[in-house]
């Protein structure tokens, strides 16, 4: 029987009017949640990525602003630019679109931007804090997976996951994410020997390698629960993820799309994070104008 598909998009659409509501509720305090996104360069991809992530703002009732950037913009420009977004109230989240031009140091520009700001959840504080599970931001697609776990009823205690990937963004924080939540998890990544024999004993299998076809039909486990990460153009234009969708919806209960499985649940997270720097931000200022007891 084909697995039961784990719809991304309509999950986020929920979420996402659950979010207006926030927004509202926020705007009766005055205050208006607001994201700005820095780009560099005019990589196509990362133009959709933006304009995504922009336009789901928009239609939740975010303020927003784009900061485009020259490829080769000096890192002590896109700095000054950071810090002046870190001082601006009308701004609760800020984004570096990443992957970043070669020429900058990555891990300098993101960790320059406020910790009650860094709506990515990439800075090392909100992931350390993850480790101990207390971070202020949760980077938002092993969010964005959980939530999809979560809100289709697929349960993550006592059931063993395995995540293919081990990037900073998504494998990492997804291992994390499933630790906590009471998983036995193991972690591959491109010198795992007998990747099959691993990814077989998956209950919960998580692909975040960006190699299409890395996990075929007989790879996963009868039953899984399969969530593809991946995000890759072919030379024909078309968008697949990593998993060979095809056979491994043979074998698998449930499984998630490319595109519409991941993806919008990540923009969601993002918009989510932004709504909760804003409410967070009103709170602290609401708490500042109490007249002291
Ligand atoms: P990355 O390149 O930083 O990390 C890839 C990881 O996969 C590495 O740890 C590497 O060791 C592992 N890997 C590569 N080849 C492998 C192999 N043959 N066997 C086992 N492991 C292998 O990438 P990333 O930033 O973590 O992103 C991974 C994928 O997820 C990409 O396709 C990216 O576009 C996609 N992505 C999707 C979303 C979304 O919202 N859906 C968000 C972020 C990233």
């Amino acid at each position: 029987m084909a697995a039961i598909l784990l719809d991304g998009a309509a999950v986020a659409r929920h979420i996402n009017s659950e979010l207006k509501q926030r927004v509202t509720k926020l705007s009766k305090r005055g205050v208006q949640p607001g994201l700005a996104a820095v780009q560099l360069g005019d990589n196509p991809a990362a133009r959709i990525y933006v304009h995504n992530k922009v336009r789901v703002c928009a239609e939740v009732g975010l303020y927003s602003e784009v900061h485009r950037l020259d490829a080769d913009c000096p890192e002590r420009v896109l700095l000054t630019a950071l810090d002046k977004l870190n001082l601006n109230s009308r701004i609760h989240g800020i984004i570096v679109q990443l992957p970043l031009p070669r020429h900058l140091d990555t891990a300098r520009i993101v960790q320059s931007i406020a910790v009650d700001k860094d709506v990515d959840g990439f800075n090392w504080r909100n992931l350390g804090a993850l480790v101990d599970g207390h971070p202020l931001f949760v980077p938002c697609t092993p969010q964005g997976v959980m939530t999809l776990l979560d809100r289709t009823g697929i349960p993550v205690e006592g059931r063993h996951a395995v995540v293919i990937g081990r990037s900073g963004i998504v494998g990492k924080p997804m291992a994390l994410l499933l630790i906590g939540r009471g998983a036995t998890v193991t972690v591959c990544n491109s010198k795992t020997p007998n990747l099959a024999h691993i990814t077989r004993q998956a209950d919960i299998l998580v692909v975040a390698a960006g190699r299409p076809g890395l996990v075929s039909g007989e790879m996963v486990k009868p039953g899984a629960t399969v969530i593809d990460v991946g995000i890759n153009r072919l030379p024909n234009g078309k968008l697949v993820g990593d998993v060979d969708f095809e056979g491994a919806q043979q074998r698998a209960a449930y499984i998630t799309p490319v595109p519409g499985g991941v993806g919008p649940m990540t923009v969601a997270m993002l918009v989510d994070n932004t709504v909760t720097a804003a409410e967070r931000c009103a709170a602290a200022q609401l708490l500042a104008a109490a007249p002291a007891s």
